[in-house]
């Protein structure tokens, strides 16, 4: 049991460099660098018009490019088996979030040659904590560095189109907006209606974030999003509203429709993002603890998209002296956070991985935010 090292930005360059010579006979000509990211709170809101505060992680994604003479690229990654060489348009697997980054600025109608590159990473993969939009952002700034400046608006498109038409995956823009526009140790306060980002400085004295990559496995994630975002939208269609960011709490009351829990939580859950702001604002990290735990509780029992091993490490964490805990993500699996003293993080973590084992499950990862 110990946390996930973020690295150097030294240390992961130069493994990338090493890789591109030894598996492509490349030199590197440039770099490029994104972080993963933690949703603090704002869950399922996105996709509703709502709220949601991600945070820069440390851990971060780097590439290591050099031009080719012609308009191929080839990729390698010290995570992912065997080389990809071929036509960036026709991308696939892992290569749809790097090698697609050269096709989708292409799109955009940007000149750029073939490519050379090497990725090496320190953000877990798969585990909620945006590892896909770290890759293909740190292939986009190394791209950048390469050619010249690029207009970030360009890169923040050209990503999430390599995301959504090359890989598949489609995403509401989150992750690559924090990997392209936040530092580590920056929160973004993002609203969806109207596209605008705020930077809030995330420093709680004394205090620990704690990331607990649930490792458990999410088979169900993909239909049940797809069944919570119909249902969000049939929601709003029957309070006539255009989105649930429209409706307030006072016209939730007396609703008796199947709906009411999911509009319950995007409505609550946009108020507690804005409480959260301010509560951060103002250095009242109770309150922050306060709202983190009531975001869970609207996730588990209205939202229903909460498991076991999220449940366990909510309530293990909170036992164990957090001021606040939650699932973070979509949900099924993934990660939870937990605000803690310093002095009780190794606590929680040893707590954690007791009661994970004694339940045979998965061990859990760990990670300081
Ligand atoms: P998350 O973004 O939450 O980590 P996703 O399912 O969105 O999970 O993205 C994970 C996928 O991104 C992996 O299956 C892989 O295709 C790709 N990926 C992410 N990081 C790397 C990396 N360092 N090397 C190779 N592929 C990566
Ligand atoms: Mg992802």
């Amino acid at each position: 049991m110990h946390l996930i090292d973020p690295g150097t930005a030294g240390e992961h360059v130069r493994r990338a460099a090493t890789l591109l010579q030894s598996a492509l006979g490349a030199s590197p000509m440039a770099a490029g660098r994104a972080s993963g990211r933690v949703n603090l709170i704002g869950e399922h809101t996105d996709y509703n018009q709502g709220l949601c505060l991600p945070l820069a992680l440390p851990h971060a994604t780097y590439a290591v490019v050099a031009p080719r003479g012609d308009d191929q690229v080839r990729a390698v990654s010290t995570l992912a088996p065997g080389t990809y060489a071929g036509d960036p348009a026709t991308a696939g697997g892992w290569a749809a979030y790097s090698a697609g980054v050269v096709w989708a600025l292409r799109e955009e109608g940007l000149d750029i040659p073939g490519i050379d590159m090497a990725i090496a990473s320190s953000v877990p993969v798969g585990a909620g904590l945006s590892s896909s939009a770290a890759l293909s952002c740190s292939v986009a700034m190394a791209i950048a560095a390469l050619v010249g400046p690029i207009d970030p608006e360009v890169m923040l498109r050209a990503t999430m189109r390599a995301e959504h038409e090359r890989a598949g995956a489609p995403t509401g823009g989150m992750d690559q907006t924090v990997a392209l526009f936040a530092t580590p140790g920056e929160a973004l306060l993002l609203d969806f209606a109207d596209g605008s980002r705020t930077p809030v400085t995330w420093a709680p004295p004394g205090l620990a974030l704690l990331v607990i990559d649930t490792c458990a496995p999410h088979d169900l994630a993909d239909g049940q999003y797809a069944a919570r975002r119909a249902g969000c939208e049939s929601a709003a269609a029957a309070l006539g509203a255009a989105s649930l960011r429209q409706v307030d709490e006072p016209a939730l009351a007396g609703a008796a429709e199947a709906w009411l829990p999911l509009a319950r939580h995007v409505v609550t859950e946009n108020r507690r993002v804005e409480e959260f702001a301010q509560a951060v604002a103002a250095g009242e990290w109770p309150e922050v603890g306060a709202l983190m735990t009531s975001s869970h509780e609207s996730l588990r029992d209205d939202f229903a998209v909460s498991c076991d091993q999220l449940d366990v490490a909510v309530q293990v964490a909170l036992d164990t002296g957090a001021l606040g805990a939650r699932m973070t993500g979509g949900g099924f699996g993934g990660s939870a956070i937990a605000l803690l003293p310093e002095d009780r993080v190794q606590p929680a973590m040893a707590a954690v991985a007791s009661a994970y084992a004694g339940r045979h499950w998965r061990e859990p990862r760990f990670l300081r935010a």
